[in-house]
């Protein structure tokens, strides 16, 4: 039996955007100034309503940093809205910025797009966040609605309503009809980008992919299947070059991945049997401010 459907009874109880379980190459520049700080850092970045005046940084891993220099994607473009502002989540690094409206460029090229519907970013400060997501703490995770747009003057109120779309079936063994081509190319666009480190959908999905790509297969390495991802895809860059405090996430197996999604859909499908001898992961500890790289005080502190 594969590792990855070893956890996947206890992963499925966890939250959709769960994606650190691959271990880290530590950066070497992150400091331990903060020892010994232990309040909830949930709490403190949650609070920051603005970027913090630095240079620009990714700090840390994915799901255990923050970031320095936060830029916020417009709430509107001329191809993207940003979804739930009273959440404050569309901020990011540059590079995520750029990326999101490259992106959102490209989907406007497709029948039935205006653009895009940008989920969560960061917080203004990145680090962890009251609620939802173990990542999306350094700006450089991105989440991307599959609802198509057909207007991009939504209120701040639609924005709020406004549901996105499913588009898995049996239990994500399988897309729907709200699956299309478009979001196809999307997702091939995406993962073709230079910038992007991996990109998380639902197993369906994936295989989905392999089975209709006729052309290069290069870029479904980047896809990778992962619990929940149905109403969006999440987008994750790679270190920005240069950026020493930021910890690289180990590489993306080798090959195009099909047979591992294949795989995951079988045992959807035919679940086999529980092991009886597995222990249950410990739950995850709250992350305080000294099991965040020190860089990530002076990021709170800053201006
Ligand atoms: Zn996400």
């Amino acid at each position: 039996m594969t590792r990855i459907f070893a956890c996947l009874a206890i992963a499925l109880a966890l939250a959709s955007c769960r994606t650190d379980q691959e271990t880290t190459r530590a950066a070497a520049t992150l400091s331990t100034q903060n020892a010994g700080d232990n309040r909830i850092a949930k709490t403190l970045f949650g609070a920051a309503g603005q970027g913090s005046d630095q240079s620009p940084e990714a700090i840390g891993f994915y799901s255990r940093g923050c970031q320095a220099g936060g830029v916020q994607l417009a709430e509107t473009g001329p191809t993207w809205q940003a979804m739930r502002l009273s959440r404050n989540r569309n901020w990011g690094q540059p590079e995520l910025i750029d990326f999101v409206q490259d992106l959102s460029r490209f989907a406007a090229t497709q029948p039935g797009w205006d653009g895009l519907y940008v989920g969560d970013l960061s917080q203004p400060r990145g680090g962890p966040m009251l609620t939802g997501h173990a990542s999306h703490q350094v700006g450089l995770d991105a989440d991307i609605w599959m609802l198509p747009p057909d207007r991009l003057d939504l209120s701040r109120q639609e924005r709020e309503e406004l549901s996105s779309i499913s588009t898995r079936r049996a239990s994500g063994a399988f897309t729907n009809s709200n699956w299309t081509p478009q979001h196809m190319a999307i997702l091939r666009e995406a993962a073709s980008d230079p910038r992007v480190d991996r990109i998380f959908v639902f197993p369906g999905a994936k295989v989905a992919m392999c089975d209709a790509e006729t052309g290069d297969r290069s870029y479904l390495r980047q896809i990778r299947p992962w619990y929940g991802h149905h109403y969006h895809f999440h987008v994750r860059l790679q270190c920005p070059a240069g950026d020493a405090s930021c910890e690289t996430q180990n590489p993306v197996p080798r090959g195009d991945g099909c047979d591992q999604a294949r795989e995951w859909v079988d045992n959807i499908l035919n679940p086999p049997p529980p092991n009886p001898n597995a222990t249950p992961s410990a739950p995850r500890a709250e992350l305080t401010m000294a099991r965040l790289p020190g860089q990530c005080t002076g990021v709170l502190n800053s201006n």
